[in-house]
Formats: C-alpha cells, sequence, structure tokens
C-alpha cells in the first residue's frame, strides 16, 4: 500500500497551546508540565485512512516563540494544511493570528500555487473567563480566508481530532 507524507504547521504566540494539542492528538495525553523546547520541533502521527492509502503525518510546531515571529521559507516549505491557533483567554494572542495568516499566504504555498488551507483554533475554551466573542473571531475568519474556524480544549481533549482533521481533509489531493 503506499504511504503519502503529509505536513501540517501549528503557529500561534507561545502558551496557546500549540506543544499540548500536537501532544494530546498523536499520544491521546495532556500532561500539565509539559516541557516546553525551543526551536522546530515536529511529531509523527500514522493515519490508516483506507486499506490502500496510509498517511504519515507530519506536524510541525514552532516552540518556544513568546510572540510573533516571521517564519523561514523553509519551515513552510511543503506543508500541505496549517493550524493558526490562539488563546481564547488572550485578545494579544488573538491579534497575532492576522501577522501569522499573513506571513503563511506570503510564504506557504501549495505546488498550484494557490495559498494552504488553514483553519483558526481558539484553544483553553474550557476556561471562563473569555477575550474573544464568538462573534469577533467568526468575522475575523471569514475575512482572512480560513477554512473554517473552532473552540478547542486541549485539557477536556474537546475537537483536538476533529481541528486536526478539518486542517487535513482538504491538503490531500496528492
Ligand atoms: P505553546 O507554547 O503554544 O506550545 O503552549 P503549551 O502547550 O506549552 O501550553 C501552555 C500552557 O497552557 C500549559 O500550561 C498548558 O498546560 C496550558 N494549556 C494548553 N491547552 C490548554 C487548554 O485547552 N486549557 C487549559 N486550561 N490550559 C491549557
Amino acid at each position: 500500500s503506499l504511504w503519502h507524507l503529509l505536513k501540517v504547521l501549528i503557529v500561534g504566540d507561545g502558551n496557546v497551546g500549540k506543544s499540548s494539542f500536537v501532544h494530546r492528538y498523536v499520544s491521546g495525553q495532556f500532561n500539565k508540565t509539559y516541557k516546553m523546547t525551543v526551536g522546530v520541533d515536529f511529531s509523527v502521527k500514522l493515519l490508516h485512512w483506507s486499506d490502500k492509502e496510509k498517511v504519515r503525518l507530519q506536524l510541525w510546531d514552532i516552540a518556544g516563540q513568546e510572540r510573533f515571529i516571521s517564519m523561514t521559507r523553509i519551515y513552510y516549505k511543503g506543508a500541505l494544511g496549517c493550524v493558526v491557533m490562539f488563546d481564547v483567554t488572550s485578545s494579544s494572542s488573538f491579534s497575532s493570528c492576522r501577522h501569522w495568516k499573513e506571513d503563511l499566504d506570503n510564504k506557504a504555498m501549495l505546488p498550484n500555487g494557490h495559498s494552504i488551507p488553514c483553519i483558526l483554533v481558539a484553544n483553553k475554551c474550557d476556561l471562563a473567563h473569555r477575550a474573544v466573542s464568538a462573534d469577533t473571531i467568526d468575522r475575523f475568519s471569514k475575512a482572512h480566508g480560513f477554512i473554517t474556524w473552532m473552540e478547542t480544549s486541549v485539557k477536556d481533549n474537546k475537537n483536538v481530532g476533529e481541528a486536526m482533521s478539518a486542517a487535513s481533509k482538504d491538503s490531500c489531493r496528492f
């Protein structure tokens, strides 16, 4: 059978939950003392989509960034999908999503020249003190060309798999 390689990026400010998200998706665990690494890291998950199609999913997480920095083209190269994540209790992490999306639109291209499909993820929705309303997120998501947006809680394991499916679903026109 065939193995496909699917590279998906997870971007967003530091502390929004990117490492926890990848860790939860790959290993099914939430670890509060999960150690932050510095630099770019990737994890792998093997998916059996059908008898004939198997996918080696590479999740690239820019770990250890405190705020938005522009990434190099090398990081974006070959990516077929992206999750742009913010913390729903942090309005500054939400503001940064505009920069992350612009950087992606400028540098991350599919082989056909189109920008890669991105989904917007509002993480930590288990917390009560929200800083951004659903209405605001919805308007922003539509205005900036995200395929969709979703609320997640890595802590409560809510929508983690769903968000990853949405981010990789449209990416598989091999
Ligand atoms: P990163 O810097 O974006 O990779 O963020 P981390 O994965 O290191 O997470 C930052 C902090 O937020 C850690 O203390 C996590 O335990 C916590 N965290 C991550 N996801 C959630 C969530 O869904 N809910 C809550 N309450 N905390 C979370």
